[in-house]
């Protein structure tokens, strides 16, 4: 039920790698990863990071970065699809995200309107409400989790929807997270993440 997956550890690391990202840019660290991962193929298709510091927008959380970049490639495969003749291919980051989705399109008979079920989330804070409510929406087949003691988020929504919870509790996630709490106190106590003894 609850298994972990032999990519699990090195797919996570994309999400904790995204995080570090934000930590550079003095934000939350906090990060996610959006990978395909059956049969046979495991795709990293976007990574995502808490930008709410950076954007002073707070609900700009990893999880929700994440599928928003999957959501503006999904949307532009599909246009092109619609229309041959449109030769906008977007910015950088659409185009390989695109490029990603048209190899599994055409290697993997996967339909795009069954895409998230393929999808598993990589987190490295157990999601908030608001990103298990986007998780549950779209449909993900399973969701890790690299730590959920820094900050308990609401996985028990997420087992009830029937979507597979893995917990890794990585020591690097939880580490990101105390740095953070020692750097910027007031916002941790804002958004109610704590310390944890290693
Ligand atoms: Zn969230």
């Amino acid at each position: 039920m609850h298994n972990k997956h032999p990519n699990d550890r090195a797919n996570l690391q994309h999400a904790i790698d995204a995080a570090s990202t934000s930590a550079s840019q003095g934000g939350i660290p906090i990060g996610a990863a959006l990978v395909f991962d059956v049969a046979g193929e495991n795709l990293l298709l976007t990574t995502g990071y808490n930008r709410h510091l950076q954007t002073g927008a707070s609900a700009h959380h990893a999880e929700s970065d994440a599928f928003l970049i999957l959501t503006r490639a999904l949307d532009s495969l599909q246009q092109r699809q619609g229309d041959n003749n449109n030769d906008d291919d977007g910015d950088d980051e659409n185009a390989k995200v695109r490029a990603k989705l048209e190899h599994i399109l055409h290697t993997r008979g996967v339909q795009l309107k069954d895409l998230y079920g393929h999808l598993t989330l990589y987190t490295t804070m157990s999601p908030c409400p608001n990103c298990a409510k986007e998780a549950i929406a779209s449909q993900v087949r399973r969701v890790v989790v690299g730590d959920n003691k820094t900050y308990f988020g609401n996985e028990k929504m997420l087992v009830d929807a029937g979507i597979e919870v893995v917990t890794m509790q990585t020591d690097s996630c939880v580490q990101l997270i105390n740095q953070f709490v020692d750097s910027r106190p007031d916002i941790a106590q804002q958004i109610g993440v704590q310390k944890v003894q290693l």
